[in-house]
């Protein structure tokens, strides 16, 4: 409450209740984040109420020592956006990440029949995708039967994937070469059954 304010409406020396709102910029309906706090004087006389800039300027003055010794704290509800936002790339991070803490595992210790989803240059500007097959691991390598066919688009590197589709092509690469095609991503993924 102010007192002894003298009002621009009615000209008595009276009092005034004031009171702030929060405005806060929301998406959807849900805060995202603190606006300013909008204020407004209601003069217990003649019950006028004056906003913001519409507020005399020796009442602004009052209103400033008031609030200065009771600052108004901003709600913490105004920034569950923001809040909200934060946890859900946080989720996203931790997922990506422990995606890829199970695929090196894969890579670190190779089992049979895990399907290495492969990415080739064979010549410039030119790409292209395959799977491999893990038949057998020893300590020193891993011996693969490679996918017959290959594709330019990696989303239908799935549409290849049956097991009749391993039938010749045999290889084997050492378990550092194949860690080392996993870092530089032309391993792309590993499934595991
Ligand atoms: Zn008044």
């Amino acid at each position: 409450m102010l007192t002894h304010v003298l009002c621009q409406y009615c000209g008595e020396d009276s009092e005034m209740e004031y009171d702030f709102q929060q405005k806060y910029f929301h998406l959807y309906f849900i805060p995202f984040f603190p606006l300013k706090k909008k204020v407004s004087v209601c003069c217990e006389n003649c019950y006028s109420v004056f906003e913001g800039k519409y507020i005399d300027q020796a009442i602004q003055v009052k209103l400033n020592r008031v609030t200065e010794r009771h600052p108004i704290n901003t709600p913490i509800w105004t920034f569950s956006g923001i809040i909200l936002l934060t946890l859900l790339i946080s989720w996203a991070i931790w997922q990506s990440d422990r995606h890829s803490l199970v695929e090196t595992d894969y890579i670190k210790n190779p089992k049979k029949g895990d399907v290495y989803f492969v990415e080739h240059s064979p010549k410039e500007y030119t790409t292209i995708y395959s799977t491999w097959r893990v038949d057998k691991v020893d300590n020193q390598n891993v011996y693969f039967t490679y996918n017959d066919t290959s594709v330019t688009k990696y989303t239908k590197v799935f549409s290849i994937l049956s097991n009749n589709r391993y039938t010749t092509k045999k290889g084997i690469l050492s378990r550092k070469k194949i860690e080392d095609l996993f870092k530089k991503d032309s391993i792309i993924s590993i499934t595991r059954e």
